[in-house]
């Protein structure tokens, strides 16, 4: 399997990207890096990992009692940060209740003892999820028909 695909979409095997910082140990070395890693994570249920790179000051103590999502993709808007802090732009889509979910949020990262941790998030949500038809072809990419992918009956 190491030659799966990173899902946090740049087209690099798991192990060469995100999982170099959720399973190799390595530190993120930029907030862009790290908040994709922090996609991957929460793409892969790698609760420790997300535990680790949160700002204690507003990690979420019921994190893992989350619903688990169907994340299906990652597009980095902008991201820029000097000295120990930083911001990154992004769309995350989802898929949820056979909806497609897009979340649009700033995020800000701060460096820690020479970690970047994420630290909070602003909305800009102006869309409302959209119902997926069941014969369109699935968000996820996979090239199947919705109603056999991601469908929930
Ligand atoms: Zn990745
Ligand atoms: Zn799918």
């Amino acid at each position: 399997m190491s030659d799966v695909l990173c899902p946090c979409g740049t087209g690099k095997p798991y192990v060469g990207c995100c999982g170099l910082y959720i399973e190799g140990g390595q530190l993120a070395p930029d907030p862009e890096t790290l908040m994709r890693s922090r996609y991957t994570a929460f793409c892969k249920s790698q609760y420790a990992y997300l535990k680790k790179t949160w700002h204690p000051e507003t990690y979420p103590e019921d994190l893992e009692q989350g619903e688990p999502s169907n994340w299906v993709g990652l597009e980095i808007i902008e991201s820029s940060w000097e000295d120990d802090e930083g911001e990154v732009e992004f769309k995350a889509r989802l898929i949820l209740e056979n909806r497609l979910e897009v979340l649009h949020e700033i995020s800000e990262f701060d460096k820690v003892d020479g970690q970047w941790l994420y630290h909070s998030g602003e909305f800009l949500n102006e869309d409302d999820p959209v119902k997926i038809a069941r014969n369109a072809p699935c968000p996820c990419g996979s090239g199947k028909p919705f109603k056999d992918c991601h469908y929930q009956a």
